[in-house]
């Protein structure tokens, strides 16, 4: 493995680089030093923060609900035999954020004198699971919240799960064919409060023949194309070359056939989407205008119109910086709700229109905080390898190539009194390269080489040991500790588990659960169990409040697990992940407190063996005979023991029924 390469590749989206200064050893350090290196107040929303026993800490409930361990919860699951990778879910986070969201709304209505309602849609897309879409129907009830759909199988299953409410609002997004239509139209006649949201006209004409065929006359609602283009990764969702909605052409025609029908009264619902994640409140200022004023206009036309369906775009600091960047955020909640109910009352004002029902169908701002992923350090690679054991100066022969000898003499300068760093930090790099080209051209060997590489490594963590003393560290040394870093080997694939990190740059805070109160003392990249050069994190947390390629970290000791929680995945990652390496789903445990503790309130086992083999289409039983036949012939010729095929036997089965991912704890015989 080439430790140099990997060690220099830097992310794209990484900005700016930590200096090693927030390491430095001489002053004590506290809890509140971890909290700030890892800005946990920042990105943690009052959710997470450290505890004196120096272990992440929840606050499911916001800051005046319970306090739960972090590190102790794993280690419990840990002794119920639930290991990690195990993905652990908070249904009070959930309530939290549901409230938070409709009081920011409700304050911006009082506030702005705004006359009329604010209805939150779940865009079940965001996390279909059925625990989280129950817990978000339960919760949302209370608050008026409805449910957004984007396909068949979502409808089928909102439709199942909201039953017993008829009256809870189902806005249906996407492309329809005739079954979903009906299926909707058919809804409506149970007496359902389902919105079926045309995206173009071939849509809005089968809908008006079902819903002839069916006596019933629908609510309709309408996605409009806006002009205005979203910020952020997903700017392209906005803009007249967007994917979804119609043109105002289209919207007109729309508005005509509905009228040569007798049904223009049926358009109750105008409905735009700028884009996921806005990382711009300007954006969002713009969307709404424009939406509001087509909303006038089409009242104006006839159209009924009671909901102004805003879409999502609500976003999630992942940063904490409250940036203008793709993982960031520059505004808050409130901004977000007050300027959304400002404008639309103002346009409405100014027209002197009704004020409508605004819609907001923002899933990520529920559902991210959350989920969280919890894994195992299994081991590390890196210079601290190389070094060891120790290299003496002088020990080299006098005829040693000339790059040895001269990192020989920079190992004795930096070692001494005067150690000249930045002049030998040059020497040393010049020197390695030097070495490097000679065995290039054969003129060093294996050994030599060898030797060169552990010189300079030395060199290096003098180095780096000496800077930490400084109070400036010069320029040229500021990527001293990225150049030392190791890699931290973690048992979860970020395929499965962490798929935008992979996709799309996405950026999630990760950091250590514990030892929070020891100073990390160096740096690592952290990469997945997959054989995938791609499955690696690239960026981390940095206290400037922009993006590092290293994390700091403690070192691995063998008594201990060191666990990392990867934060805010609870919006997209868990239908997005995939079986790359054929890792299946990690264990999911949802958590609810109460005064007396934590515990489970559901545990939702990760994909075994054998279901991922399904998956992709083998029959596990098939497989086993296979090799059992194989044993068997193993035994005949003599090439196994009776007992070492019995061995054998039994890794396979147990291996069929264990999990996907690592398992410390098993005993082969
Ligand atoms: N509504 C629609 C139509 C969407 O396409 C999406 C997601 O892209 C959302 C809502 C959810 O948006 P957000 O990710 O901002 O919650």
């Amino acid at each position: 493995m080439n430790l140099y390469l990997i060690m220099n590749k830097a992310a794209p989206t990484t900005t700016v680089a930590q200096s090693a200064d927030s390491l430095r050893s001489s002053d004590e350090w506290t809890i509140q030093d971890a909290a700030e290196l890892y800005r946990v107040d920042q990105w943690g929303a009052g959710y997470i923060g450290v505890n004196d026993s120096g272990h992440l800490q929840l606050q499911p409930g916001g800051e005046s609900g319970p306090k739960v361990d972090l590190h102790e919860i794993v280690t419990g699951l840990y002794e119920r035999g639930i290991n990690t990778p195990v993905l652990l879910r908070f249904s009070d986070i959930i309530e939290h954020r549901l409230n938070a969201i409709n009081n920011a709304f409700k304050s911006a209505i009082k506030d702005n004198e705004y006359k009329g309602a604010y209805q939150a849609v779940y865009p079940i897309k965001v996390n279909q699971q059925h625990q989280i879409v129950n817990e978000i129907a339960h919760y949302g009830r209370g608050l008026g919240f409805g449910m957004e759909v984007g396909s068949k199988p979502e409808l089928l299953a909102v439709m199942a799960m909201t039953a017993t409410n008829p009256n809870q609002l189902i806005v249906c997004n996407g492309f329809k064919d005739a079954q979903y239509i009906e299926a909707v139209i058919l809804a409506h006649k149970l007496g359902r409060r389902i919105v079926p949201v045309i995206e173009n006209l071939r849509e809005l004409d089968r809908i008006i023949d079902t819903a002839k065929r069916y006596g019933v006359r629908p609510t309709i609602g309408a996605r409009v194309k806006l002009a205005t283009t979203g910020s952020g990764r997903w700017g392209s969702s906005t803009g007249t070359k967007s994917k979804f909605g119609m043109t105002i052409t289209e919207l007109l025609r729309a508005v005509e056939t509905l009228r040569e029908h007798g049904m223009v009264d049926c358009l109750d619902l105008i409905h735009c989407h700028s884009g996921s994640q806005h990382q711009d409140i300007g954006t969002i200022k713009s969307a709404v205008t424009e939406l509001t004023h087509t909303f006038v206009q089409l009242r104006n036309l006839g159209a009924k119109l009671t909901y102004l369906d805003i879409g999502g775009g609500l976003g999630v600091d992942y940063m904490g910086g409250r940036a203008d960047a793709a993982s960031s955020m520059n505004y808050t909640l409130d901004e977000y709700a007050s300027d959304v109910v400002y404008r639309v009352g103002s346009v409405c004002d100014a027209a002197e229109i009704e004020h409508p029902t605004i819609v907001t169908e923002c899933g990520r701002a529920m559902a991210a905080y959350s989920s969280l992923l919890v894994f195992d350090v299994l081991g590390s690679s890196g210079p601290s390898d190389i070094i060891n054991p120790r290299i003496e100066t002088g020990t080299i022969e006098p005829d040693a190539p000339q790059p040895v000898r001269d990192l020989d003499a920079t190992l004795h300068i930096v070692q001494g009194n005067a150690p000249h760093l930045v002049a030998s930090y040059h020497d040393a790099m010049r020197a390695r390269d030097e070495a490097t080209t000679l065995f290039s051209l054969g003129y060093l060997t294996l050994e030599e080489l060898a030797f060169a590489e552990r010189l300079f490594w030395t060199i290096c963590e003098h180095i780096q040991k000496a800077c930490k003393e400084l109070e400036v560290i010069p320029d040229e040394l500021s990527d001293i500790e990225e150049l030392m870093s190791e890699v931290y080997f973690c048992n979860f694939s970020i395929f499965q588990s962490l798929p935008d990190a992979w996709a799309i740059d996405q950026f999630f805070p990760i950091m250590p659960i514990g030892r929070l109160n020891e100073r990390p003392d160096r740096r690592a990249i952290l990469a997945d169990i997959t054989c995938d050069s791609d499955g690696q994190i690239n960026d981390y947390i940095n206290p400037d409040g922009g993006l590092a390629p290293t994390l700091p970290v403690h070192k691995l000791n063998s008594d201990d697990i060191y666990y990392m929680g990867a934060f805010l995945v609870g919006a997209y990652q868990e239908t997005l992940g995939d079986l790359h390496n054929l890792f299946g789903d990690a264990h999911t445990v949802h958590i609810k407190l109460d005064e007396s503790g934590w515990a489970i309130d559901e545990l939702i086992r990760g994909d075994t063996v054998r279901q991922v083999l399904s998956y992709v289409q083998y029959d596990a039983s098939d497989l086993a005979r296979a090799l059992e036949r194989e044993c068997e012939q193993g035994v005949r010729a003599k090439s196994l023991t009776v007992s070492e095929a019995r061995t054998m036997r039994r890794f396979y089965e147990s291996g069929l029924e264990g999990y996907t991912y690592l398992d410390p704890d098993i005993e082969l015989t």
